[in-house]
């Protein structure tokens, strides 16, 4: 196992190099959309906002009631690109940092919204880190393409609208009572995912399935420490219907994971060992599969770059979010055509969204007609942005 991921991750550079299939349009199309006559800019504008959470939300490492944001927009010859970087304070990100970046990004000096790779590419350049910050700029953009071609990502793609999955609903560590009473609350969802890893792991699932037999995933966000005890766990929970465990130990315990992965019955998912596309390389062999979020791993382009990679070399997918706006969720829910589990609930957790765009219908995800990552500004909140 470990020979193989050291082959693996010695070859992994040209294996990523050959198979990436980015979105770079031939020049013939990028010209169609664009009015070369006018000298059009992108306008780029950001302003921070803070969302305000239904419940507080308990992982294995915190407790939080709100969630700061910045809302991004790029606009370019009538259109309106909207994005979204969303910030929970234990990824390092905040209003200030995402402040300091954003006034640093100069898109004026692009022609042609069209550049994707190259627009990108020079946001990615203009410091290391700051992953929230430059999906903000990445969704707006994409926004902003997608409506100046008057199509929706997912076309763009050539995904199935109709073949989105069911999106977990999650479900906090607490007390039964209030376990019980919030899994209730989620009737309408066909999956839940389950927190764990505070040391009541099994009383949590034993309260969930007191009221439903939907099939569960668990999250223990590196709440584990000990290998056997993480493989009991999953033998366990296999028996109660739960179909993946997502990073079930910390992220520095790789041999541990590894040693897990090859032994559980269930796939283990990597979320906080995963950000960008070289951590997809390393996972293969460690992990069943990878946990894709656009606030990790800087937005729509290289998530969609990551999802390919993962899928050719036969990894499970899944596409998840933070507590964030329904523009977030809209963006990635353009990808979850293609994913094997969605987890984008974010937009749901939050009393003050100022978007509308992918809704869940029947616990499915359902992509709306509208251009870019389909959404509208809620005017009753937006207007008092
Ligand atoms: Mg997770």
């Amino acid at each position: 196992m470990k020979t193989n991921r050291r082959n693996f991750i010695k070859s992994g550079g040209i294996i990523a190099g050959s198979i990436f299939v980015g979105t770079t349009f031939p020049s013939s199309l990028r010209n169609n959309f664009i009015n070369k006559e006018k000298n059009f800019t992108m306008n780029f504008n950001f302003k921070p906002y803070t969302l305000k959470l239904k419940h507080v939300f308990t992982i294995a490492t915190n407790s939080r009631t709100t969630t700061p944001v910045v809302i991004t927009k790029i606009e370019y010859d009538g259109k309106v690109g909207y994005g979204e970087a969303s910030m929970p304070p234990y990824l390092g990100e905040s209003h200030k940092t995402a402040i300091k970046f954003l006034s640093k990004v100069k898109l004026n000096q692009f022609k042609n919204p069209f550049d994707l790779e190259d627009i990108i590419d020079y946001v990615d350049s203009i410091d290391k880190g700051n992953p929230a910050a430059k999906a903000s700029v990445d969704i707006a953009l994409h926004d902003l393409v997608g409506k100046l071609m008057n199509q929706p990502w997912y076309n763009i793609w050539g995904y199935d609208k109709n073949k989105t999955p069911y999106t977990t609903f999650t479900i906090g560590i607490d007390k039964p009572e209030v376990v019980k009473q919030k899994v209730k609350e989620a009737s309408g969802f066909k999956i839940l995912k389950v927190k764990l890893g505070r040391g009541n792991d099994k009383e949590m699932i034993e309260a969930v399935r007191a009221v439903t037999n939907v099939p569960l995933t668990v999250d223990v966000n590196q709440g584990w420490k000990d290998k056997q005890y993480a493989l009991d766990m999953a033998f366990w929970l296999k028996e109660q219907n739960v179909e993946f465990v997502e990073q079930p130990m910390p992220k520095d315990q790789v041999d541990d994971i590894a040693w897990l992965t090859e032994r559980s019955p269930l796939p283990i998912m990597g979320d906080e060992s995963i950000q960008r596309i070289p951590d997809v390389v390393k996972a293969h062999g460690v992990f069943s599969g990878i946990n894709i979020k656009l606030m990790k791993c800087t937005g729509l382009r290289e998530a969609h770059k990551m999802l390919n990679l993962a899928k050719s070399l036969n990894m499970k997918v899944m596409i998840g979010c933070m507590t964030e706006t329904s523009c977030g969720i809209s963006a990635a829910s353009q990808l979850s055509p293609m994913v094997d589990w969605a987890d984008l609930d974010g937009n749901l957790l939050i009393k003050n969204d100022p978007f509308k765009g992918t809704e869940v219908v029947d616990g499915k995800l359902k992509l709306t007609d509208y251009p870019g990552i389909g959404l509208v500004p809620d005017k009753n909140v937006w207007n008092k942005i």
